[in-house]
């Protein structure tokens, strides 16, 4: 089945309110094989309302309205529903009575507008709500089954978890979604499509996305199959020879971002890591860091921006630097040594390079970056070019760095980027 959702609440429509509720919605939906196919936000006005839902109407069979079941005039989701079922609203004496109560429960009188809330478009299941006065409502109308949800998240969920999915379960025929979440590093996403487009693109299901930030491409597979053991063998079957295709550039098979990819891995190897930055100016530090229990791998890092700190704090020869200049191979070889030499880690990294937007006093040009690796069995240093404005510049470089890390560990001897 394939649903519509309708966000209704003026509030949404500025730059301080976000829709969140839909996303919730969509989530437990795909996971019963309902597909999220048109979504809108509406305004509190009852004429928009209604077209929006004549509109999702022709489009799904399943409509959840989230929002405008209020006590105010501008709540206007019962009314819009009501004048398209042309149905009349009702007056519950039982939901008026739930209502009042709620209200003595907090030692309060009910205001005369609450009243409203009480008003049910005839016909309509409805769905007590434990967190708030207006209960949710279900109708069934030619066919099609309205939903229609109070806005505010906290009261929103249980009711939909609670009362609606159960009642979904019955009305669906057998279908899962499973899907498979890849991550590929140091690759372009045009040269990744180029690569896997003639896998992917022989098959509508699974669905294949493809997502990209600086140096991170993740690949969705969706598959919307009867049973579980279908939609596993769908996956494999487009899977397998994308994986293969993407050999070692491929870094994740479940979604985990490559930092905690290579913490995984260090921890399995029982090594740490060091780092030495210049030009990300603890990017990398911070990337290996955000990942929780990061102290078993992480042995720490030295943030040599300027040249005396890369002599103080490193030991780097002011005459190597002299001639060399900081971003040049042979400095970003003894930051990584180093590194290796100062700190309790088995695998250290070192960063040096041109972020721009100015090329200061290098020779180097903007988006020239070094990148060393030294462990027990030497050391290696590879030279990319990146364009972009600085900050992409040193996100590249950071994602970059890890990149050569896990390559190190699996004895890789491609570099990222060049293939
Ligand atoms: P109430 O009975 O509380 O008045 P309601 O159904 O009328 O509920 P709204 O008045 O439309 O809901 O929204 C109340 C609050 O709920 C909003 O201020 C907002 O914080 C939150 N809310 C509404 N819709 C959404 C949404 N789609 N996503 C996230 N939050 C929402
Ligand atoms: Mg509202």
């Amino acid at each position: 089945m394939d649903a519509a959702i309708i966000a209704v609440g003026s509030e949404m429509l500025t730059p301080q309110r976000v829709d969140t509720d839909s996303l919730f919605l969509t989530d437990l939906l795909n996971a019963r094989g309902v597909e999220v196919v048109v979504k809108l936000i509406v305004g509190d006005d009852r004429q928009r309302l209604v077209s929006a839902i004549r509109y999702a109407l022709s489009q799904a069979r399943l409509l959840i309205l989230t929002g405008g079941l209020g006590p105010t005039e501008d709540d206007l989701t019962r009314e819009a529903v009501a004048q398209y079922c042309s149905r009349p609203l009702v007056f519950s004496e039982e939901i008026c009575g739930s209502i009042v109560q709620r209200f003595q429960r907090m030692n309060r009188t009910m205001a005369e507008v609450n009243k409203r809330q009480a008003y049910v478009v005839e016909g309509a299941v409805v769905l007590p709500n434990g967190g708030g006065t207006a209960p949710g409502l279900w109708v069934e109308h030619e066919g099609r089954h309205i939903i229609m949800l109070p806005g505010p998240p906290r009261e929103l969920k249980p009711i939909f978890e609670s009362q609606c999915l159960p009642r979904l379960d019955q009305l669906l025929p057998p279908q899962v979604i499973r899907t498979r979440f890849y991550r590929v590093a140091g690759m372009p996403e045009s040269d990744l499509d180029q690569l896997i487009a003639p896998v992917y693109k022989q098959y509508t299901n699974p669905a294949t996305t493809i997502l990209a930030a600086a140096g991170d491409i993740q690949i969705h597979l969706r598959a919307r199959c009867r049973t579980e053991e279908e939609a596993e063998a769908l996956l494999l079957e487009v899977g397998t020879p994308i994986e293969e295709l993407l050999g070692d550039r491929l870094y994740s098979r479940n979604g985990n971002p490559l930092e905690a990819t290579i913490g995984e891995m260090l921890r399995d190897r029982g090594m740490k890591v060091a780092v030495a930055e210049s030009c990300t100016g603890g990017m990398l530090a911070e990337k290996i860091t955000s990942v929780a229990g990061s102290s078993d791998y992480f042995a720490g890092g030295f943030l040599t921006y300027s040249y005396e700190a890369k002599t103080a704090l490193l030991g780097i020869d002011p005459e190597v630097l002299r001639e060399h200049r900081a971003v040049s191979e042979p400095v970003a070889r003894a930051m990584a040594c180093a590194a290796l030499a100062r700190s309790s880690a088995s695998l250290a990294v070192s960063i040096t390079g041109v972020a721009g937007p100015g090329q200061g006093d290098e020779t180097e040009p903007v988006g020239a970056i070094y990148i060393g690796v030294a462990d027990k069995d030497g050391s290696l240093v590879r030279r990319f070019q990146f364009a972009g404005d600085r900050r992409r510049i040193r996100v590249l470089a950071a994602q970059t760095a890890l990149d050569m890390i896990r390559r190190r560990m699996i004895g890789s001897t491609a570099s990222p980027w060049h293939h």
